[in-house]
């Protein structure tokens, strides 16, 4: 059974790219939307404040760091994450599979799930595709993923078809479990009862997998579907052509997610494919190592060329930062480790991506994306420093 808080309206279209409304128990999002990551239950170096001053409707939440500290059923006493963290408007948990697969040695994968040890502690966990619904049902974020197994990029068909396999046999697993969670046939706490469930496509770079994983996920039947395993190393017109072929033989009527990507000129390109959803650690990871993102290309704000430059990072933009502050400041304060150079780097580039979104919706509703995304590629270059 279908939840009757949560629903997709396609508002408007130009080629495959779609404008539409994500309707959730915590509001409205429009899509195409990027949700900035909050891996333990904050964006890092931001206040929700901050997040609502760049423009973001919804974030994502990490599943494993939360699950480990402070724990789910800690959470969901304090109310679940929104109240926990004073964020009321949407959110979406990821299942926790993709942090533990990347534990590697501290691992090991089986039918039933996988067995981890903690990176805090060396305790022993498992992560089963129940688990992962329930530990998400607990969070209560307005849509929670399937555990999926996410291989390595370069794998072979062979193990590509068995990871995809293994993902279809635990999607229904997930699937049954969510039914027994909204019927209240589990001793689980689930602290939101309008909470979708989405549905993650395997098979790696091979077209045949990916259509099969497609098929098969969508007879299972989910509130929405994602795209998995891409972004994780391989060339990217190989993620384009994956994006290209998969989103098609998603419903129509349901919202499409490409987990984990990517760079703003991604953002462009699987928009043009018909992707409604993203995430990506890359504006706030790059922000906190000194790299910002302007229309132009990247900017390394330590670079000694901007010590005495008075301008701000991007003239066109309308962020805080750069309505505030010259590059000259930012470099100070990253060069002399300022914890407020973490924020103010953060501010900027969520505000691009964000922004970028929202001349994206605009331009399907015009009916002028085509000349958005020729615009977009003639002026940003994702190998392009700017001076
Ligand atoms: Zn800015």
């Amino acid at each position: 059974m279908p939840t009757a808080a949560f629903g997709f309206t396609v508002t408007h279209r130009d080629g495959a790219a779609r404008r539409g409304v994500l309707h959730t128990p915590h509001g409205d999002v429009q899509t195409p939307v990027f949700m900035p990551v909050g891996t333990r239950g904050a964006v890092k170096a931001l206040t929700p404040r901050d997040l609502e001053d760049v423009g973001a409707t919804m974030i994502l939440g990490n599943t494993y760091h939360l699950h480990l500290r402070p724990g789910d059923a800690l959470v969901a006493r304090r109310g679940g994450l929104h109240r926990f963290i004073g964020w009321p408007r949407p959110m979406l948990t990821d299942s926790g599979g993709y942090q533990v697969f990347s534990l590697g040695a501290r691992r090991t994968i089986s039918e039933a799930g996988v067995v981890f040890r903690s990176h805090l502690d060396g305790r022993r966990h498992e992560l089963t595709p129940e688990r992962a619904v329930e530990i998400q049902a607990q969070l209560g974020a307005d849509v929670a993923m399937i555990l999926d197994e996410c291989p390595p990029s370069g794998i072979d068909e062979a193990a590509a078809r068995a990871a995809m396999t293994r993902t279809l046999r635990w999607a229904a697993r997930g699937r049954a479990h969510v039914e027994r969670v909204r019927a209240h046939d589990t001793a689980i706490l689930a602290t939101n009862p309008g909470q979708a469930q989405f549905g993650i496509v395997q098979g790696g770079v091979f077209p045949h997998l990916r259509a099969e994983s497609a098929a098969r996920t969508v007879e299972i039947g989910f509130e929405g579907y994602a795209i998995g395993g891409l972004s994780v190393g391989e060339p990217v017109d190989v993620m384009y052509r994956v994006v290209e072929e998969t989103a098609p033989a998603l419903p129509d009527d349901r919202p499409r997610y490409l987990m984990g990507t990517g760079l703003p000129d991604d953002l462009v390109e699987c928009v043009a494919r018909g992707i409604d959803m993203f995430d990506c650690v890359l504006p706030t990871r790059n922000a906190r190592n000194g790299q910002l993102l302007t229309r132009h290309g990247r900017m390394n704000i330590k670079n000694a060329a901007y010590a005495e430059d008075d301008r701000p990072v991007d003239e066109a933009c309308a962020c805080y930062t750069c309505r505030t502050c010259s590059r000259a400041y930012l470099r100070h304060l990253f060069v002399a480790g300022e914890m407020t150079a973490a924020t103010l780097n953060s501010i900027h580039n969520l505000h691009f991506y964000l922004d970028t979104m929202r001349r994206i919706r605009e331009a399907i509703e015009f009916g002028s994306f085509e000349g958005f995304r020729q615009a977009f590629h003639r002026s940003f270059s994702r190998t392009a420093i700017v001076p």
